[in-house]
């Protein structure tokens, strides 16, 4: 497996855990091998007050996918669980973002790695930490950890109580 590779899933929809278990389960279906997960964590859907609560999680995975192929595979997977059936627009049953992949820096209308609003968005950084908190970002030459602590957001972040 050659690359490592950090997702965040994220669900507002339906239900949430159940998405995630499904999303995980069909990385590793499709030869992705899911090597360690963050805690759950919930978040208020920003600027959309009157939608469910979001839940993130971030993964590490490893994968012979080049970037591409994954972005691919993500999109297959987001279809397969039924976001396409999403009737209002914003909530969402399963979100794959790609966030690093190795220490690629990718500039496409496709795809854009290191996500471009990781570094902005504590629902992304605080998951990511728990896994990932001595990761240098390739673009901003920082770890994860240092990211967070300089992130401008103030959205609240909590742990998700089963
Ligand atoms: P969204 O609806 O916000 O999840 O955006 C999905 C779109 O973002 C797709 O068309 C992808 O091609 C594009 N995209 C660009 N960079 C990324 C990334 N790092 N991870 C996932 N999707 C990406």
């Amino acid at each position: 497996m050659a690359n490592t590779v950090y997702l965040l899933l994220g669900s507002n929809e339906g239900n949430r855990l159940e998405w995630f278990e499904k999303a995980m389960q069909l990385l590793q279906d499709a030869g992705c091998n899911v090597v360690s997960q963050s805690a759950i964590y919930e978040t208020a859907a920003w600027g959309f007050e009157d939608q469910p609560d979001f839940l993130n999680m971030a993964l590490c995975v490893e994968t012979s996918l080049n970037p591409q192929g994954l972005l691919a595979l993500t999109q297959n997977i987001e279809a397969q669980l039924g976001r396409q059936r999403t009737i209002r627009w914003g909530q969402r049953t399963l979100d794959i973002d790609i966030l690093l992949f190795n220490q690629d820096i990718i500039d496409t209308p496709q795809l854009k790695v290191p996500h471009p609003q990781l570094q902005n968005r504590r629902f992304a950084l605080i998951p990511l930490a728990d896994i990932a908190p001595a990761y240098i970002h390739p673009v901003f030459n920082k770890s994860i950890a240092t990211l967070l602590l300089e992130c401008p957001d103030n959205l609240e972040v909590r742990n998700y109580k089963f």
